[in-house]
């Protein structure tokens, strides 16, 4: 499986961190290496000082597709929870400078914590999602999926045109505003509508 995941896809992030908003998606991979699973610890890295939380919303898919119509996209997601980008932010930023990818400050073990899914229903609205990130029960970062610039059908049909989703992929949606730091002995707790479904300890 691969993990594709979206910059810049909530404006008051993008304006945080003095980035234009994209008229195409941002897109980057994470490999399996970087997943974490619900519950577990995430130790911080010896090759930053600025590891940074971005609570994002993660879609399941379901099937193998490619050339994805934004209209049947819904039918390829078949559960979400909230997880977290992490990123090395210092890195992230003299990558940026010099034009090079972003995978050394994106793709790193356990740069990827996941929440346990929730399934998806046809039926289910899934345009005005409300997840929220708290760390030590206060909450850092609020959004709503009505807010991304680019839906997840949006998403599921730009990327299916390039790269073929298969099942098991996950995509993380992008982040709302509100990124920072994590320090040791941090706990970081991820809600969807309320629910909380990661509990994630900082090491
Ligand atoms: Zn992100």
């Amino acid at each position: 499986m691969k993990i594709i995941a979206i910059g810049r896809n909530y404006p008051e992030h993008a304006r945080e961190l003095n980035n234009p908003i994209p008229r195409e998606p941002v897109i980057f991979l994470k490999p399996d290496t970087a997943i974490l699973r619900n519950k577990e610890c995430f130790y911080l890295p010896d090759f930053s000082t600025d590891i940074h939380y971005e609570a994002e919303i993660v879609l399941r898919i379901v099937k193998e597709g490619k050339h994805i119509a934004e209209k049947f996209a819904h039918t390829y997601i078949s559960a979400l929870t909230v997880g977290i980008d992490f990123t090395a932010r210092d890195l992230q930023k003299q990558l940026k400078e010099k034009g090079l990818p972003w995978e050394l400050s994106k793709a790193f073990d356990h740069s990827a914590p996941i929440g346990e899914f929730i399934e998806v229903n046809k039926e289910d609205d899934l345009s005005a999602i409300p997840f929220k990130l708290a760390i030590n029960g206060i909450t850092v970062q609020t959004g709503n999926t009505k807010d991304m610039i680019f839906s997840f059908q949006a998403l599921i049909s730009y990327i299916s045109a390039r790269i073929t989703l298969k099942q098991g992929d996950l995509i993380f949606t992008g982040t709302p505003a509100g990124v920072g730091r994590v320090y040791a002995g941090d706990i970081l707790e991820g809600y969807v509508k309320n629910q909380k479904l990661m509990h994630i300890t900082i090491a």
